[in-house]
């Protein structure tokens, strides 16, 4: 059994480079991420993670069908699961369907609130289904956390106070929300540290290739952009090519940094695009 945690204590080599994608909404494009995983592959990440929709419908299937393509590629994969919208005996079934399709892990998330879907009350936090899934399956379990806080937490020390619970009832692994500022990723592992959660933390990574995807972005999780950065985009918003280099250039001295700084694992948000993920490992390759 090959748990995101154990890799950490295995790994020789650091930090430990995950790249996150996410199902493609429809189906023909389904078929096309083969093209999209081979690339990836051929990169040897640690470990590939994908999301989940939150959806409301009863059915992981897609993420499931992904990350057993990704098995099959012989690299270990992380299936999301959401349960704000999901009752106990759902996700019972969803664990059992991820656990028969030869998934080893997953990222238990609470996910967000969906207009379109009663939320069922049996979970109410992302730690309720950690414990559910202890309780009831073998599955290595990571959970988020968020550098800046949750947008939704009172404070940064409050949510941090959250995330241990996550921690005590059985995550063993801990990603990161994107974040554009290194040092309130240092801050918050500080913090983190102090309040006695010790699990390894991959930096969540996401490099800007335009304008409208960061603006999406940061009106959905909240992340801080630097002064320095915003001045890159308001420089190159209009370039696509120009922003494309330039976001990629960001991204890497972020790495570069982070790497430095000795940071256990780097997550890198790839939004299905192989061509990021090229770019950047290649630009890493031999920083480790
Ligand atoms: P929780 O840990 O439950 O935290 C949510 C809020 O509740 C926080 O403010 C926290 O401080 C607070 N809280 C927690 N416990 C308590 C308590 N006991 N009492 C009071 N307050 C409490 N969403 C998707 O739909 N699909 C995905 O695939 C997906 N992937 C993600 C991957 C990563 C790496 C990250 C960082 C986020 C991802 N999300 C995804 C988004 C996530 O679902 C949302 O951020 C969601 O709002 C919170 O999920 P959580 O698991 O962090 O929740």
């Amino acid at each position: 059994m090959s748990t995101i945690a154990s890799i950490f204590e295995n790994k020789t080599r650091k930090p430990v480079i995950s790249f996150e994608i996410f199902p493609p909404k429809r189906d023909e494009l389904l078929k096309n991420i083969d093209a999209t995983l081979a690339v990836l592959a051929s990169m040897h990440p640690d470990f590939v993670s994908v999301t989940f929709g939150a959806g409301g419908s009863v059915t992981n299937s897609a993420t499931v069908e992904i990350a057993s393509k990704i098995k099959k590629l012989g690299i270990e994969s992380v299936a999301h699961l959401t349960c704000l919208n999901y009752s106990k005996a759902e996700i019972l079934t969803m664990i059992r369907n991820l656990e028969a399709s030869g998934i080893e892990n997953i990222l238990a998330l609470r996910g967000d609130s969906n207009p379109n879907a009663e939320p069922k009350n049996d979970f109410v936090h992302a730690r309720d289904l950690i414990a559910f899934v202890r309780e009831n399956s073998s599955l290595g379990i990571s959970a988020a956390c968020y550098p800046e806080g949750h947008p939704e937490a009172e404070s940064l020390d409050a949510d941090i106070r959250h995330l241990k619970e996550k921690v005590d009832a059985g995550a063993t692994h801990l990603i990161s929300q994107l974040f554009f500022d290194n040092d309130i990723f240092y801050r918050f592992m500080d913090k983190a540290g102090k309040a006695g959660i010790n699990v390894p933390v991959d930096a969540g990574i996401m490099p800007v290739v335009n304008k409208a995807q960061i603006e999406r972005m940061i009106s959905l999780c909240g992340a801080s952009l630097p002064e320095k950065f915003r001045k890159i985009l308001d420089r190159y918003e209009n370039d696509r090519e120009a922003l494309f280099d330039a976001g990629m250039a960001y991204a890497v001295s972020q790495i570069i940094d982070l790497i430095a700084s000795g940071v256990e694992g780097i997550h890198i948000y790839t939004m299905n695009n192989p061509k990021i993920a090229d770019r950047l490992t290649s630009a890493i390759k031999n920083l480790f």
